[in-house]
């Protein structure tokens, strides 16, 4: 059952929609909330805790990866360096 302050945090991260991703620049949304799941964690960490814990999403990490593997093999096809992965 969720008190009046957790929804007042809800209401605050909902507001504050996490830290722009470092790839994309575009707001971080957990889900669950970070709100959510400093109410879930038994350590006591902060929400805030959680919204440090992802400056990127996970869909932009795996398309840089990629693109950045694409440019290795570039590179190892061009010069014969490289193929670092
Ligand atoms: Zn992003």
């Amino acid at each position: 059952m969720a008190t009046l302050l957790d929804r007042f945090e809800e209401q605050k991260m909902k507001k504050t929609k996490g830290k722009p991703c470092t790839i994309c620049g575009e707001p971080i949304v957990l889900v669950p909330s970070a709100a959510e799941r400093a109410r879930k964690d038994v350590t006591g960490k902060p929400a805030q805790y959680f919204i440090n814990l992802f400056d990127q999403h996970s869909e932009c990490t795996v398309k840089k990866r990629s693109e950045e593997a694409v440019a290795n093999m570039r590179r190892y096809r061009e010069t014969g360096e490289g193929m670092i992965i």
